[in-house]
């Protein structure tokens, strides 16, 4: 006799919220004891409505379909030499800056999920969060192993965890997940779920995974098509989450509102380094950070996605107009930074070409010839004398963004922005409105940042010396600096030299 078919509602219920049970001999509050001293207050942990329907055998199934596809594309790249396809060798700095600055978020954000699946009260959020870390594991291991087919032949590669821990521009991202996950589970689910998976992440995927397809790089542009579908996933559930928060208790709109304000300008400062790897590290553009931008966050975000947030109590984050009228200048700003510091980085940094000019003129028109160029033409007559200069002192960092003080007036490119905050009669340095907004509401927590520079100082990197600095990083010689004369640059230049014909004519 033929098994009646269960629907896949109800498949799905019973082998998901069904094998929930409701403890009897230990209070409910004790099981679950880290979501209550936030503010938020939740009622009725049932009405969430899960934004997939995804039972444990049927995501095992997508996501091993998806692996194996993505190792046979590896395979074959590796076979046939792919990277030597790639735009120039230059693009792989993009990469190392990936796999330094990202990758280690994966494995933050797969642990951090993973609490969230044993702490979250209600059995659907345990679920979604479990599935999510299992993804963000996924994306760890498939970046690590994509990336890793460039590591046999350019620098950068090989020390990406030590560096992630220990270098300075490295600080940026790891600050950024760490603030996240010493918040409670509330609050990460706002700053990850909804203000980086949904706000921002495709400000930084599409850039990166595109940047790839333009400059030949089969192997990363697949991680990024098998990664997809789990960040639509990892988007929805943030948009979910936000609205389920906000539907429990009017209580909890101004603390959700705080956490949005907060999160969009963290999210926003870390995004910098995308807007300086669009604009100046991929040979062959995609489009500019500042269309990038207006695309995906103003057109997407703002004007799509805020109106119908204002139902619910919440506004454009605080600090928005700041983001948009940096725009123009964010990327140019930031990488002439990275340019001056790069014989402290673990990637190669470069004037642009002169073609590279005249396209940063075309859509930068209001910024670039005025204030950006003369800089590029200066340094590129240096570096033709032989004067290739690097930064050789320390910048002062942002006590919050920990990016060094970059960023201008504004409204006044030409005058660096330093904003001060004094708490317990000592004095902190911020490079924005934003920052310093976050500085203040959370002194307690900012004071106790790993500021590099001041960890340099106070003798906690290796010693004194640059040389010795860079040896506590894990760099090999070659791994920073000019990228014209660097080893990648020579090999690069090697591989692709005209064949000579042995014994011809
Ligand atoms: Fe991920
Ligand atoms: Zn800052």
């Amino acid at each position: 006799m033929a098994k009646a078919k269960l629907s896949m509602r109800e498949r799905y219920r019973l082998l998901t919220r069904d094998l929930d049970w409701t403890p009897t001999y230990v209070d409910p509050k004790d099981v679950y004891p880290h979501t209550r001293y936030e503010g938020i207050k939740i009622h009725d942990w049932d009405s969430w409505e899960d934004p997939f329907r995804l039972t444990i055998d049927s995501y095992c199934k997508y996501q091993a379909e998806k692996d194996k596809k993505l190792y046979a594309v590896i395979e074959g790249f590796a076979q046939g030499q792919g990277h030597l396809s790639l735009t120039d060798a230059r693009y792989v700095n993009a990469l190392k800056l990936f796999l330094q600055g990202v990758t280690p978020l994966e494995y933050a954000a797969h642990r951090h999920f993973g609490y969230l699946a044993r702490h979250l009260d209600g059995p659907g959020a345990r679920f979604a969060a479990l599935c999510q870390s299992i993804d963000e594991l996924r994306h760890t291991q498939t970046e690590i192993h994509t990336i890793s087919q460039y590591n046999k032949y350019y620098g950068g590669l090989h020390n990406f965890g030590q560096m992630h821990d220990r270098v300075w521009y490295l600080s940026v991202p790891k600050s950024f997940f760490d603030d996240g996950i010493t918040a409670g589970p509330f609050e990460f689910l706002t700053s990850i779920s909804f203000s980086f998976e949904y706000l921002l992440t495709n400000l930084l995927f599409v850039p990166f995974m595109s940047g790839a397809s333009f400059n030949g790089d089969l192997a990363t542009m697949t991680f990024g098509f098998s990664a997809q579908s789990d960040e639509s996933r990892h988007m929805t559930l943030g948009l979910e989450v936000l609205k389920f928060i906000l539907e429990q208790d009017e209580g909890n709109v101004p603390i959700i509102q705080d956490w949005v304000d907060k999160w969009f300008w963290r999210g926003y400062r870390l995004l910098g380094l995308v807007a300086a790897m669009m604009d100046y590290m991929l040979p062959k553009k995609i489009m500019s950070w500042k269309e990038a931008f207006e695309l995906y966050f103003e057109q997407q975000m703002l004007e799509g996605l805020f109106p119908d947030l204002e139902y619910y109590g919440i506004r454009p984050p605080r600090h928005v107009a700041q983001a948009i009228a940096e725009k123009d200048i964010l990327s140019h700003q930031l990488y002439w930074t990275l340019y001056q510091f790069s014989h402290a980085a673990a990637f190669n940094t470069t004037v642009p070409e002169p073609a590279e000019l005249d396209w940063m003129s075309s859509v930068y028109p209001d910024t670039f010839d005025r204030h950006y160029r003369p800089l590029w033409e200066r340094a590129r007559r240096l570096q033709e004398d032989g004067k290739r200069f690097f930064f050789q002192g320390l910048p002062m960092l942002c006590q919050v963004c920990q990016i060094p003080m970059t960023f201008t007036e504004p409204g006044d490119p030409t005058t660096i922005n330093v904003r001060t905050s004094t708490f317990r009669d000592e004095r902190f340095n911020f490079c924005s409105d934003g920052c310093k907004w976050i500085f203040d509401r959370e002194p307690e927590k900012y004071v106790q940042s790993w500021l590099p520079v001041h960890q340099i100082y106070q003798g906690n990197c290796g010693g004194a010396s640059i040389p010795d600095v860079l040896a506590w990083y894990g760099f090999q010689p070659g791994d920073g600096g000019e990228y014209l004369t660097s080893p990648d640059k020579v090999n690069w230049d090697k591989w692709h030299a005209p064949a000579v014909v042995a014994g011809g004519a």
